[in-house]
């Protein structure tokens, strides 16, 4: 589902990424470890498309490098869902509205159709009783678990993590990861960029190292090939959207109703040859 082909990334003299390589799937967990100035951030600003490649692709989903057409950038972060080092909350908003605010962008729902989505998604992180609050009355590690909220509201194919561990100490960075590692056991691919090898190793994830912009240790693996098409259309349905989906997508983030305990009733017989009660007899 993201594929860099030969992708560089120069600034200036610095060459940030040197002709990268590699490709994840749907639903695979993969780490990028490595030193600081290794060219892990800009790694994840060429899958959210804030920047291009010098030269080369990035293809995510069937959104292939290259500028994005605004409705086609839209879409794609909406199937990202990105947690930074530094949280990035809005300090004047709730932990609700934080939350809240990437359904909203999505623009699909009704107001009452977004609290549901977000008490789940709060529910899901441990915050439930914390959407009133304001970021900075809470923790660090609150703070993360609220950003994962964000990050996973929208249910999104694949999430992004940069350090998320950097600013926690170490009971709410194992939390953190915690929580990451059950959103990935849920299904979504996670893509996590660190320099410390124990988050790495928290991780049921593939290890590539990044030095200089290159991997030099780990399996870049391989693209699938692309179905039938060479040059796929730029739909969504490699991200694992349909049209469909874009209706009800939001029903799987509301809880599952409770599962049937009452058996359906059984098919009614046909009708009976009609009686003539006129007939009948006491
Ligand atoms: P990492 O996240 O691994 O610390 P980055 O991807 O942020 O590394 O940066 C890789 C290299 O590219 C570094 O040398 C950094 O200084 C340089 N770099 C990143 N972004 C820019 C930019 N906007 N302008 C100039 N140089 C940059
Ligand atoms: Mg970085």
């Amino acid at each position: 589902m993201i594929t860099f082909e030969q992708a560089s990334v120069r600034y200036g003299e610095r060459l940030a990424l040197d002709s990268l390589s590699w490709h994840m799937n749907e639903g695979e967990c993969v780490v990028f470890l490595g030193p600081s100035g290794a060219g892990k951030t800009t790694i994840l600003r060429l899958i959210t498309h804030e920047a291009q490649p010098t030269s080369g692709s990035v293809t995510v989903g069937t959104f292939v490098g290259g500028r994005l057409p605004r409705a086609h950038r839209a879409l794609l972060r909406r199937t990202l869902g990105i947690v930074y080092e530094d949280f990035r909350l809005l300090n004047d908003r709730t932990i609700f509205e934080n939350v809240a605010l990437p359904v909203r962008v999505a623009g699909k729902f009704a107001d009452e159709d977004v609290e549901p989505r977000v008490m789940f998604a709060l529910d899901e992180v441990g915050l439930k009783d914390k959407q009133n609050a304001f970021p900075d009355e809470l923790s660090a590690g609150e703070r993360q678990k609220a950003a994962i909220a964000r990050a996973i509201v929208n249910r999104p194919a694949v999430v992004l993590a940069d350090e998320p561990t950097g600013a926690l100490e170490k009971k709410s960075a194992e939390e953190v990861l915690a929580l990451l590692r059950r959103i990935h056991s849920e299904g979504a691919a996670l893509l996590l960029v660190t320099t410390r090898t124990e988050v790495a190793e928290a991780l049921p994830a593939r290890v590539l190292m990044l030095e200089d912009g290159r991997i030099v240790s780990g399996e870049p693996g391989m693209p699938a090939p692309p179905p039938g098409a060479e040059s796929a259309p730029w739909t969504v349905e490699a991200l694992g959207w349909s049209k469909e989906d874009e209706d009800t997508r939001g029903a799987e983030t509301v809880p599952p109703e409770p599962e049937r305990i009452v058996p359906e009733p059984a098919p009614v017989p046909p009708a009976a040859e009609p009686v003539d009660h006129s007939e009948r007899k006491l």
